[in-house]
C-alpha cells in the first residue's frame, strides 16, 4: 500500500514539473548560438526585455505596454496563420516591419509579403521544435519580441517562385540593414528571411 501511494506521489510529481516546464531556461542561457545568430541576439538585448517564458509573461508585457500586437492585414503585408508563435513586437520592431512593408508595396507596384513567423515564447519555441527538429537550439532572438520571418516563396498569398519579387525584397532589406535598423539571414531550411530590428 505504501509503496503504491509513493508511486503515485512520484509519478504525479513529475507530471507537474513536466507540465511547468518544457525547457530549462538555465541550460538555454549558457547554450552557445550559431554565429551568425549571435548578433541578432546581441540586439535582443538591448530592448529591456527578458526572454519571454510563457503566454503569462507575454500577456504581462502586452498590458505595460512593451509588445504591441500586429494587425494580420497592413499596407504591403499578411500574417500567415501562426501556430508556434504570436502576433506582438516591441514597438521599434512593428514600426520597422511597416515600413520595409510599405517600401516593398511601393517597389513591386503593389504585391504583398507574408509573415510566417513572429514573438515566440519558451514554450512555443518547445512545440515548435517537436515538429520541426532542425528549428533552432539555444534562444532565438524571437523570444524577445524584435524578430519575424518574411517567407521568400509565398507573395501576394501565393506559394509560388517570383525570382523578381524576392529580389525587390531581398534590395529592400539590404538597404534596411545598410542604415542600421536590421539583421537579415535568408534562411533556406524555412524558405524566409529571419529578420532582426535593432533598437
Ligand atoms: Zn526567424
Amino acid at each position: 500500500m505504501k509503496k503504491i501511494f509513493l508511486m503515485l506521489m512520484l509519478t504525479g510529481s513529475a507530471q507537474v514539473i513536466m507540465a511547468q516546464k518544457c525547457y530549462n531556461l538555465d541550460e538555454l542561457l549558457r547554450t552557445k548560438v550559431h554565429p551568425v545568430y549571435e548578433k541578432h541576439l546581441q540586439a535582443s538585448r538591448k530592448f529591456n526585455i527578458k526572454v519571454l517564458k510563457d503566454t503569462k509573461t507575454l500577456t504581462k508585457y502586452k498590458q505595460n505596454g512593451k509588445l504591441s500586437p500586429v494587425k494580420s492585414l497592413g499596407k504591403g503585408y499578411r500574417i500567415q496563420n501562426l501556430s508556434h508563435s504570436k502576433p506582438v513586437l516591441v514597438h521599434e520592431a512593428k514600426n520597422t516591419l511597416k515600413e520595409i512593408a510599405k517600401k516593398f508595396s511601393a517597389k513591386s507596384k503593389g504585391s504583398t509579403l507574408t509573415l510566417t513567423s513572429m514573438t515566440r515564447t519558451l514554450e512555443d519555441q518547445c512545440r515548435l521544435r517537436k515538429v520541426n527538429p532542425n528549428a533552432s537550439v539555444g534562444l532565438s532572438s524571437h523570444n524577445y519580441g524584435n524578430s519575424f520571418d518574411i517567407s521568400y516563396v509565398r507573395f501576394n498569398d501565393r506559394l509560388a517562385v517570383n525570382s523578381r519579387l524576392d529580389k525587390i525584397l531581398e534590395n529592400v532589406l539590404k538597404e534596411f540593414e545598410k542604415s542600421g535598423k536590421i539583421y537579415f539571414i535568408k534562411e533556406k531550411q524555412q524558405n524566409c528571411y529571419h529578420i532582426t530590428v535593432r533598437a
